[in-house]
């Protein structure tokens, strides 16, 4: 019997006896739908560009033009993506009752388009655009539209003139308080926190399974590459993460069937 087997025995039976169980998700679980983590050298989407310089709110207010000269790339580049078997066991394990919610530190919608229905995107999502002067909300297709036949390179607002900006949270700008509080909820009273695909270094994400540990919760981290917690982690797998999760999911169908 592998190691690797008997890890995710033993994640199944913290799975199978906890009440609450919550998932934290980084770039690493959209990796295998064709979307590069910015933090892998080589395809990393922030390796020919400096994020402060383009991918911060001040940069965005001095230059508009060349906020959306990038993002617009970006945004190309999503089209398209699909969920991957990840984000599908996280769906069914919620739809079977067993996982309580996801928060995501993603903006790639594909939690959403998988069908996660209790879902935070703590660094918010490319799903909309919104005005900077009058705050109307448009989807991030009409912001690409009105892109394309922009003059001056930015989506402008038909009422009121000012520049569209999409709705995620930049460098320089502040998370959802909104957000963090349903996150912190949800990691206090979970018996097990699933960390998936994050290296779990940028705050106040990194802080997240800090409140499951102190709530008495155990912690199993699915991650290619260390992370700062991987030492009070009960499990800790580094392999493929869409077969460590179809191996999750098939040993919780075994242990429900066995039961
Ligand atoms: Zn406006």
């Amino acid at each position: 019997m592998s190691a690797q087997h008997g890890d995710i025995a033993r994640l199944a039976e913290l799975a199978a006896s906890a009440s609450s169980i919550v998932a934290l998700t980084g770039a690493g679980i959209s990796v295998p739908s064709g979307i590069p983590d910015f933090r892998t050298p080589g395809t990393g989407i922030w390796e020919n560009v400096d994020p402060m310089q383009v991918a911060h709110i001040d940069a965005f207010r001095e230059d508009p033009a060349r906020f959306w000269r990038f993002y617009g790339e970006r945004f190309a580049s999503l089209e398209g993506k699909q969920p991957n078997g990840a984000h599908e066991v996280l769906v069914e394990l919620e739809r079977a009752g067993v996982l309580d919610g996801v928060i995501t530190q993603n903006v790639d919608m594909l939690h959403r388009t998988a069908g996660s229905r209790e879902l935070i995107e703590m660094h918010g999502s490319i799903a909309t655009c919104s005005c900077f002067g009058c705050g109307e909300v448009i989807s991030l297709a009409a912001a690409r539209s009105l892109l394309r036949s922009a003059p001056g390179g930015v989506p402008r607002c038909e009422a009121c003139g000012e520049s569209f900006r999409p709705d995620v949270v930049l460098f320089g700008e502040m998370l959802s308080q909104h957000a963090i509080l349903r996150a912190r909820a949800l990691c206090e009273r979970a018996d097990l926190l699933l960390c998936i695909g994050s290296s779990l270094e940028v705050h106040p994400v990194a802080g997240l399974p800090l409140l499951t540990l102190s709530g008495g919760g155990e912690i199993a981290i699915i991650t290619q590459g260390p992370t700062p917690l991987d030492e009070v982690a009960s499990v800790r797998l580094s392999g493929d993460v869409v077969a460590e999760m179809r191996s999750l999911a098939a040993a919780l169908a075994g242990a429900g069937a066995a039961a």
